[in-house]
């Protein structure tokens, strides 16, 4: 190489090094060290977490536990000190439901007490009854028939006997082995599919909806059902047509009471029954529906930024549950982590440079309904030419949730963003001690980061370990599941990362494409 070459090539090259390096991404040791010291020592999370689950319990969207717990969780952003603490209202959602009683037993041929909950949006049982069980195998129009006429004031099995799902008996839960981060680390390519041959569609099959007006048309006591193959579990949702009528007070009374049962005592009555032996239960419901259409909100409360205060970096997770337990991990621990990262912040008197804010969505579990308003309404959507990109579109950094239950982060995904990588992957390092070590290119769903992602903007959500218990949508998702050390990491590594983001010099780089 030519003498004179030589600077150029050497400023080339160390441009080219600083280009690949995250050594290059500053990160802050001495507020790392702060919140480490803040989270870690005198850490609250396991309080918050508490509160809400053993005082305000399951938090349906529209229902008057949830504005009971929202009017808590305003109290409470306004007590860690945070400034702007608002509910924002974003759309009608129907009026309210709550479930205040539920009791069901197997009479004959021996006593039982059953575990049940009623699936949301469906109505009580005007009083107790004592009902006979019969299987009602209903799939098409043809059916019908079969059945009209023979169900009134039965219990009716719904559902088919359920396959237990035997792999956490056997396997317990184990948290991420090693292989399993090295895999999540490595890129992964998403595969081409083929495009599937067109089925032909059945026409004549009734849908879950349907299938409830003919239960209720034919003054059925209670439909019983289960539809999830764990030991004890009650998995219970809403519905079928609860959200296409609104939640509207008509749709729920339209519908007969629908109860879900835990496997083991639903495959019992069926298999009694298939022995052509009676049963006989005695089930009551009581909800409380209520008698306007509401709007549902959102929860939101800052840290104000100085020099970029116009600027956003945010955090948060669904307030929101299903109704048939606290719902401790799904996801009353994403809450508790961001409640305690803001409180965090604020105990080390940190004065970010972009304004941190905190965003406890509503009806994600219907849909990520309050996440997908809220980034409509604030930052729009360039694609969509109704609302265009607003302002704030250029103002968002970047978002940060935690959903996929109670675990202990492991690390961070993509979702696609490449040019984030470098500062992902340098903010992670100082918590290579928490097992934190995994930059994962893929895309993940299913919870309120999408709600960002969907229309360009950056959202995060972490890679979780996996932990004892059901998950969440169970009647089982209670407190005492619940890891302290893993919440108390999650929420220090979640107040770093904000930190970081709301004090970096520039804007969290975004996808080029989506
Ligand atoms: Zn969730």
């Amino acid at each position: 190489m030519p003498t004179r070459l030589r600077p150029i090539v050497t400023v080339l090259l160390l441009l080219l090094a600083a280009a690949f390096s995250f050594d290059t991404v500053p990160v802050d040791r001495e507020m790392v060290a702060r919140i480490r010291e803040e989270g870690l020592q005198h850490s609250r999370v396991m309080d918050f977490e508490s509160y809400m689950t053993d005082v305000l319990g399951a938090r349906l969207t529209m229902s008057r536990d949830m504005q009971r717990g929202q009017a808590w969780l305003r109290a409470e952003l306004t007590r860690i000190g945070l400034a702007n603490v608002a509910a924002e209202p974003y759309m009608d959602y129907g009026v309210t439901w709550d479930n205040e009683y539920v009791a069901l037993h197997l009479l004959e041929p021996d006593y039982t007490p059953m575990v049940a909950y009623p699936i949301a949006y469906t109505p009580g049982t005007d009083g107790r009854k004592v009902a006979p069980a019969v299987i009602v195998d209903l799939q098409a129009r043809e059916d019908l028939d079969r059945y009209r006429g023979t169900l009134r004031g039965k219990a009716v099995l719904v559902t088919p006997p359920v396959a237990i799902d035997f792999a956490p008996l056997f396997n317990g839960t184990p948290r991420r082995t090693e292989a399993e981060l090295r895999a999540l680390e490595a890129t992964v390519i998403a595969p081409i599919r083929p495009t599937p041959p067109r089925t032909v569609q059945r026409t004549d099959l009734l849908t879950a909806a349907e299938k409830l007006a003919f239960y209720k048309a034919e003054g059925v006591a209670v439909v019983l059902q289960c539809e999830g193959g764990w030991i004890g579990a009650v998995r219970g949702f809403g519905r079928p047509g609860a959200r296409e009528d609104g939640w509207s007070r008509a749709g729920m009374l339209a519908s007969p009471p629908v109860v879900a049962v835990t496997p083991e005592h639903y495959n019992r009555m069926v298999r009694i029954l298939g022995r052509g032996i009676p049963v006989t239960v005695e089930v009551e419901v009581r909800t409380r529906i209520g008698d306007r259409v509401e709007r549902a909100a959102n929860i939101v409360g800052e840290i104000p930024g100085t020099d970029l205060a116009d600027e956003v970096v945010m955090l948060g997770g669904h307030f929101d549950t299903w109704h048939a337990s606290p719902n401790a991990s799904d996801n009353t621990s994403g809450v508790a982590v961001a409640l305690e990262a803001m409180r965090i912040l604020k105990a080390v008197g940190a004065r970010p440079r972009r304004t941190i804010r905190v965003a406890l969505w509503s009806g994600e579990e219907q849909g990520l309904f309050g996440s997908r308003a809220y980034v409509r309404e604030h930052f729009g959507d360039p694609r969509d030419t109704t609302v265009g990109a607003k302002p704030g579109y250029e103002k968002l950094s970047a978002y940060f949730n935690q959903d996929y239950g109670a675990g202990q982060f492991r690390g961070i995904y993509l979702q696609g963003n490449e040019a984030a990588r470098a500062l992902l992957t340098a903010w992670m390092e100082p918590f290579r001690d928490f097992g934190m070590t995994v930059v994962s290119n893929q895309s993940v769903g299913s919870t309120d980061h999408v709600a960002f992602d969907e229309v360009g903007l950056p959202g995060f959500q972490f890679l979780q370990d996996r932990i004892p218990g059901t998950g969440g949508h169970t009647n089982l998702d209670f407190y005492d599941t619940i890891q302290a050390e893993d919440l108390m990491k999650n929420a220090v590594v979640m107040a770093s990362y904000v930190w970081h983001a709301a004090s970096a010099d520039a804007r969290m780089p975004r996808k080029t494409r989506r």
